[in-house]
């Protein structure tokens, strides 16, 4: 049951509690590909769970991107793919998993049947839509501006928020910055703010965080943005709609790293009239896709429909199978048939 439908949140932060209490061996994990929220929650358990005295270990299914190479805790972060026995083991002779930001099992990719195949309890902490059914106890809402705030609210439900230190503060708030893209949607919620305040207590420095997220970038990564906008970048007014694609040929020109194309998608979304805005990116077997939207335009539903994915309302991803021509053939070909919602999406 989702703790935003439950009336009975209580008994299941008691629940959380005494697991966590009673455990010996945790493991935390965010999904694959990491964002500064899933990260950023994974370590925000993770350091308040050793600080509480816990033997926790934390397992991302692969690399975190550069730019949030800096959060307290970030070195003790197993990196699944290149570790993938010591992830194993871990993962099987663990008694509790805590999972953060993600609300289905595929989006852990490469360790997900080692996840499905172990006896540990599972704890799941996520605002994604209608978790699958994968995890013991569920704390999901899709109100709340990311998975960091939801996790502030479990470290009160369950006892624990004294253990919110700096370290853990840092951790939560670059979540709930990053997926709000610096308090600029999904964070209207005063609540957002009394969560902020009480990390701020911690003696965290806000602007330096602001800083090492997003001023930290390769000069590559700037021109390659440059690129994208200048050469990449394509308009259809018909459909309120903006994409840009790269080849891995384009990313190795710029010495992509990985990182370097967060926040692309959202540029489309500048332009005036634009409502849905796409990124299409080669991987070495597959595209992957980003979507953004404003307003009522499901970005996840459409995702979810046609790229294999999902995600929010207003920021989905997905992949596809065809190559970068058939990606972007199938992508156009499908926007007539959503032209009137696209025209109808309101602006915020
Ligand atoms: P991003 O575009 O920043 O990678 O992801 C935006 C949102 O879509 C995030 O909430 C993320 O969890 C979700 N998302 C991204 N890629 C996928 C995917 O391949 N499958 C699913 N189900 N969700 C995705
Ligand atoms: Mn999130």
């Amino acid at each position: 049951m989702n703790i935003g439908e439950d009336t009975n949140k209580g008994d299941k932060y008691r629940q959380a509690g005494e697991w966590i209490e009673k455990a010996s061996q945790i493991v935390v994990i965010p999904h694959h590909n990491p964002d500064g929220d899933a990260i950023g929650s994974a370590l925000g358990v993770f350091n308040l769970l050793t600080k509480y005295g816990k033997q926790a270990h934390i397992i991302s299914p692969n690399d975190f991107p550069e730019f949030l190479d800096w959060l307290p805790g970030r070195q003790e972060v197993i990196i699944a793919s290149r570790n993938r026995a010591l992830a194993q083991t871990l993962i099987s002779n663990a008694d509790l998993l805590i999972m953060t930001d993600f609300n289905c099992p595929t989006r852990i990719k490469g360790i997900k049947t080692w996840v499905l195949k172990s006896n540990a309890k599972k704890i799941l902490i996520d605002h994604h839509p209608e978790p699958k059914d994968f995890a013991d106890l569920v704390f999901s809402d899709t109100s709340v501006s990311s998975t960091a705030e939801l996790l502030y609210e479990f470290f009160v439900g369950t006892g624990l928020e004294s253990y919110v230190n700096h370290d853990v503060a840092a951790c939560l708030y670059t979540g709930i910055m990053t997926d709000t893209g610096s308090f600029s949607y999904n964070s209207s919620n005063p609540r957002t703010f009394e969560v902020v305040g009480a990390l701020l207590k911690q003696g965290i420095n806000k602007d330096k965080i602001h800083s090492m997220v997003f001023n930290n970038f390769s000069a590559c990564r700037m021109q390659l943005l440059g690129y994208c906008l200048h050469k990449k970048f394509v308009v259809l007014p018909e459909f309120n709609t903006g994409y840009i694609s790269i080849t891995l040929d384009e990313l190795k020109l710029f010495d992509f790293q990985p990182g370097d194309t967060e926040g692309f998608v959202n540029y489309p979304l500048s332009v005036k009239g634009i409502i849905f805005s796409a990124i299409f990116i080669e991987k070495k077997d597959q595209v992957k896709v980003s979507f953004r939207s404003k307003g009522n335009f499901a970005a996840n539903l459409f995702s979810e429909k046609h790229f294999s994915g999902g995600g929010h309302r207003n920021a989905a991803g997905g992949e596809c199978d065809l190559d970068m021509e058939g990606c972007l053939k199938r992508f156009t070909e499908l926007l007539p048939q959503y032209q009137k919602e696209l025209e109808e999406s309101e602006d915020l």
